[in-house]
């Protein structure tokens, strides 16, 4: 079937089945989004499909009031958080939900992942904050997420898992594997009963290029 929306639904389908590859979700788990120009629209993952039988056509298109606009199946039922993210963020342009385990540790645990790897701060823009809890697909985990997230790249969905996002689908992903990868660091250092964070003038330059980075991406 054609599309004009044919090569970013072809984006989301790739996004969606590398983050299943990489490991970060199972199953028909998590979801990919990104937004569709200045007209309120974006392309998601449909509710419920493995990411194995997915094709381009399974993608969504649907306007910010989760009103379908393009393709037969229900999209991700937590279209709202995705929503909420572009509405809270102008500089976003792709939003990616995972379960991923490390992750999902921090948030049942409610622990905020602090600023401890270099890389990390230059990618998320400072630390990992946890979400209050929600109850999965509603308006107020789409809140308390957005609450979480702030102006940087990354939160921790509290018992449920973690969200990514970016300029682009690609930003979006690597910022949910790097905080699995953060995740699994600052868990296995808390095990070891010590946990060192970076010097906080060190955290106050590195903020200062993650914020020169995202203003770049708005121009
Ligand atoms: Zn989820």
């Amino acid at each position: 079937m054609s599309s004009r929306w044919s090569a970013e639904k072809s984006a989301v389908l790739e996004a969606a089945q590398e983050m299943a590859a990489l490991g970060l979700v199972t199953g028909a788990s998590g979801n990919v989004s990104m937004r569709l120009g200045a007209n309120e629209l974006l392309a998601v993952t449909p509710s419920s499909v493995p990411y194995g039988d997915l094709t381009e056509d399974s993608i969504v298109v649907t306007d910010f009031d989760v009103e379908p606009v393009e393709g037969e199946l229900p999209p991700s039922s937590e279209t709202l958080l995705h929503v909420a993210v572009y509405r809270a963020r102008p500089d976003v342009g792709a939003v990616i939900h995972t379960h991923s385990v490390y992750t999902s540790v921090a948030a049942v645990a409610g622990l905020e992942i602090p600023p401890i790897i270099d890389e990390m701060v230059i990618a998320v823009g400072g630390p990992v904050k946890v979400s209050a809890y929600a109850f999965p697909g509603s308006e107020e985990l789409a809140d308390s997420v957005c609450e979480a997230l702030g102006p940087r790249s990354a939160a921790l969905i509290k018992n449920h898992g973690a969200v990514g996002v970016g300029k682009d689908l690609r930003e979006a992903l690597s910022v949910c594997a790097l905080i699995e990868r953060v995740a699994q660091i600052f868990l296995l250092a808390r095990t070891l009963g010590r946990v060192d964070e970076l010097p906080p003038d060190v955290v106050k330059a590195e903020q200062a290029i993650f914020e020169m980075r995202s203003h770049q991406a708005e121009v």
